[in-house]
């Protein structure tokens, strides 16, 4: 289990290897992973997931779960925009509009386009605001945007976006747009604690036109309901636990030659090994009784990371806590996790475990 990368697949294999060689730089250098998503294209992992009659392949034998895994075991950033381009095609793929998915699904499953996700503010953020962060008003031939969209990862390498707002009467819609539309401003992507590689950033819209044949979903009450992959989706659990992963894998290799990591090495695997499983059982079956629920596995997931990774730095002393360093990067990027597509549930169960001592206090 603890070879660095879990697939057979060799063309998968080639690409994670390629990917992982160029991880450090793209974080030190804030650098869009243009090169990675190339890799990921030309390794068919592009089409995965959009069905056959759009030029898609859909996965076999949790081979979506295995890219995630690996994909972030290699380099967080470029898993992460795929995740987030993924996310985007998930809701075109589950929508009811034929013609949109015949225009638009075809060249994103070949890599020719690039597609993201703006829907954060549906779910997530702003959610203690009095007022929706973008509201539409309905016209005849389609709808008219006005607001901020705080978080859309990779829009100015877009030529997609998927975003919503809330109608008049309270009900809300997500649409497809190409992101170079009149009344849209890009913000400057914003310097973060990691990820600042994957130029997320703010878009405003002031009076956005967008056609009734570009609706993905709605008008409807709680959109993000519905079509699946929501806030503290497996996926993001997936990703959590790559991250986790490539903690105790280097912490493993640190215990090789020192017996004082031995034990909390152990203990670290096992506890991986447990989640894998579960993670697995999760994805193929419907698990509320036995607590696998996907909230269950993100918070399960949430603190493997924090404990992991704080233990391959204290493992990796000094020389990890500089820049440039693996252990540097990857508690750096386990921190992601508290805050991105984090549902309330999760966040009160790291309050919880922050708050409390450590039982042999
Ligand atoms: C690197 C990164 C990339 C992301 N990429 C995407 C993406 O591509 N697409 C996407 O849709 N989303 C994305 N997100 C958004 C993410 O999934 C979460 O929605 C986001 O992190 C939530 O944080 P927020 O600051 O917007 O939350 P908010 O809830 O809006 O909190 C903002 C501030 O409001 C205050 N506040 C919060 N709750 C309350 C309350 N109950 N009462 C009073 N005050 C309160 C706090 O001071 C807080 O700092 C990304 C996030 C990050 C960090």
């Amino acid at each position: 289990m603890l070879s660095e990368f879990l697939t057979n697949n060799p063309e998968y294999l080639r690409a994670f290897q390629e990917i992982a060689k160029q991880a450090e730089v793209i974080d030190i250098e804030n650098r869009w992973p243009r090169e990675q998503l190339q890799c990921l294209t030309e390794a068919g992992i592009s089409a995965l997931g959009i069905p056959e009659t759009y030029g898609g392949r859909v996965p076999v034998n949790q081979e979506m779960e295995t890219v995630y895994l690996d994909c972030t075991s290699a380099c967080l950033t470029t898993s992460f925009v795929l995740s987030q381009r993924n996310a985007a095609i998930q809701r075109i793929v589950a929508c009811s509009n034929e013609s949109l998915k015949q225009s638009v699904l075809p060249d994103l499953a070949s890599g020719k386009t690039f597609a993201t996700v703006g829907i954060s503010h549906l779910s997530s953020s702003g959610q203690h605001l009095e007022k929706p962060l973008v509201t539409a008003h309905e016209t005849d031939q389609g709808f008219v945007l006005t607001g901020m969209v705080p978080w859309i990862t990779g829009a100015i390498h877009a030529d997609l976006l998927v975003t919503g707002a809330t109608l008049e009467d309270g009900k809300q819609i997500l649409l497809a747009m190409e992101t170079d539309l009149e009344g849209i401003e890009l913000g400057t992507p914003i310097n973060m604690l990691s990820l600042t590689a994957s130029a997320t950033g703010n878009m405003h819209l002031n009076e956005v036109f967008i056609p009734k044949e570009n609706l993905v979903a709605g008008p409807t009450e709680n959109i993000m309901k519905s079509g699946g992959g929501g806030t503290g989706s497996l996926t993001t659990s997936l990703i959590a636990t790559g991250v986790a992963r490539r903690a105790i894998l280097a912490l493993a290799q640190e215990a090789e030659h020192r017996e004082d990591l031995q034990t909390e090495c152990e203990q670290l695997i096992a506890e991986l090994t447990d989640l894998l499983k579960d993670l697995e059982t999760a994805q193929t079956n419907s698990c509320e009784e036995k607590n696998l629920t996907p909230q269950n596995m993100r918070a399960r997931s949430n603190s493997l990371v924090l404990r992991a990774s704080q233990a391959y730095l204290t493992a990796a002393k000094g020389r990890g806590f500089v820049h440039g360093h693996l252990a540097e990067r990857t508690v750096r990027e386990a921190m992601f996790f508290l805050v991105w597509s984090c549902p309330q549930t999760v966040a009160q169960a790291a309050l919880r475990e922050f708050a409390c001592p450590p039982a042999w206090v």
